[in-house]
């Protein structure tokens, strides 16, 4: 066998979310796209706002020496500093500026540059679940250990079980908020006691336990829902975000690492990160997406869109008998599925040609996820589908 032992088995085990998309491929080759329903991938189907093209179309037409070639492996200065300048405002932490700041290939990239930097071989990673699947691979990466801890029942953050989850160990509590798979976003009291966690665990241990907040959803929020800031919660915070989602950029490879300036080591760290960067082969963020995100800082899709197309999902799903918590942000359902067996429901959808993710593949059993970042005609075509998958599983 040429590949490792290890991709073999991640291989066997990784994503039902991909797995589910190349099915949808061969679904909708076989029938035709229209009459396939695909809710599998987060691959948001709003279009960038107008203003990504007429900046694509401005530094594309400039003339600028050297603007196609490598930079500083943390980006371009004036890049960081527009980034840094609208966190600082987000997060009241004056004291953020540039050097905080390290973009990156995506919230992907910029999760692999923190953990690279921070995990030493053996070192805990507290995660709380259902989580996003990749999470895996990205402290696998960095050899470090997955430490899952269950939410409750809404998918609020269980402190009890994080609190008995702590080892010696424990190097990083790594949260995502709004959430996928839940659309659940932490509110400041969760923030604040879960810091309070993590400095009581640091006192114990002797060590610096860090609080990674990965936020590619911040501004994909409904119905006047906040955010909390981590920043200004936890000293010892990193954020890893994108304009994957908030700018529809997903394929562009954009995002950054925010390191809170007020950590002890925060120069270090960073240090470290713009290292890693490199040593990872992302070298730096693309340079063309640095030049075009430095002028849309603040700016985001329409979010209200997002807000109507959850609203026809929740409430075609609950007339029909569907439980679920309705999302807070992001733009994902995680509805429970009425058999213990999510994937036999997941394959029941599918022969009505709907596409979902199980629950099982975020560590979310007897759950199946919804993405619902998808044209109207495919939520309002399905609605028959789930009606009659539903209606034939509550016969028995
Ligand atoms: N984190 C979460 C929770 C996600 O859902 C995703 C993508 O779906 C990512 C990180 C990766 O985002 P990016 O495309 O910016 O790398």
């Amino acid at each position: 066998m040429a590949i490792s032992k290890k991709i073999q088995g991640f291989l066997g085990s990784s994503s039902w979310i991909r797995k589910m998309f190349e099915e949808g491929v061969s679904l909708k080759n076989q029938y035709g796209a229209a009459n396939v329903f695909d809710f599998s991938l987060g691959n948001p189907n709003l279009e960038p706002p107008l203003r990504f093209k007429e900046l694509l179309r401005l530094v594309a037409g400039k003339d600028i020496p050297g603007m196609h070639g490598y930079m500083p492996n943390a980006g371009y200065p004036e890049t960081r500093s527009a980034v840094a300048s609208c966190l600082r405002k987000e997060h009241g932490v004056l004291s953020l500026s540039a050097e905080h700041i390290i973009m990156t290939c995506g919230a992907g990239g910029a999760l692999n540059v923190i953990l690279k930097t921070l995990l030493d071989p053996g070192d805990e990673v507290i995660i709380p679940a259902p989580f996003f699947v990749e999470y895996r691979f990205y402290v696998d990466n960095s050899g470090g250990i997955t430490k899952l801890v269950k939410t409750k029942e809404d998918f609020s953050l269980d402190l009890g079980e994080i609190d008995i989850t702590f080892t010696e160990k424990t190097k990083v509590v790594l949260i995502n908020s709004p959430n996928n798979p839940t659309g659940k976003v932490y509110g400041e009291a969760t923030i604040r006691e879960l810091t309070a966690l993590i400095e009581e665990k640091s006192r114990l241990y002797r060590k610096d336990i860090y609080l990674i907040s990965d936020e590619p959803y911040r501004d994909i929020v409904y119905d006047g829902v906040k955010v909390p800031s981590i920043m200004s919660a936890c000293k010892n915070s990193v954020i890893a975000s994108s304009y994957s989602k908030s700018l529809s950029l997903a394929g562009e490879r954009i995002g950054f690492i925010a390191v809170n300036p007020e950590m002890a080591d925060a120069v270090e760290v960073v240090n470290g990160m713009i290292l890693c960067n490199r040593m990872l082969g992302f070298v730096n963020a693309p340079a063309l997406m640095q030049r075009i995100v430095s002028g849309m800082q603040g700016e985001r899709v329409d979010v209200e869109e997002y807000r109507r197309k959850r609203d026809m999902l929740c409430d075609g799903l609950s007339s029909f008998g569907y439980r679920f918590t309705r999302p807070e942000g992001a733009f994902y359902l995680f509805v429970r599925a009425p058999i213990e067996d999510d994937i036999e429901f997941v394959r029941a959808l599918q022969r009505r040609k709907i596409l979902t993710v199980p629950g099982s593949g975020f560590e979310g059993a007897g759950y199946f996820r919804i993405a619902y970042c998808v044209d109207d005609a495919t939520i309002i075509n399905a609605m028959e589908g789930f009606r009659q998958t539903l209606k034939e599983y509550l016969k028995f």
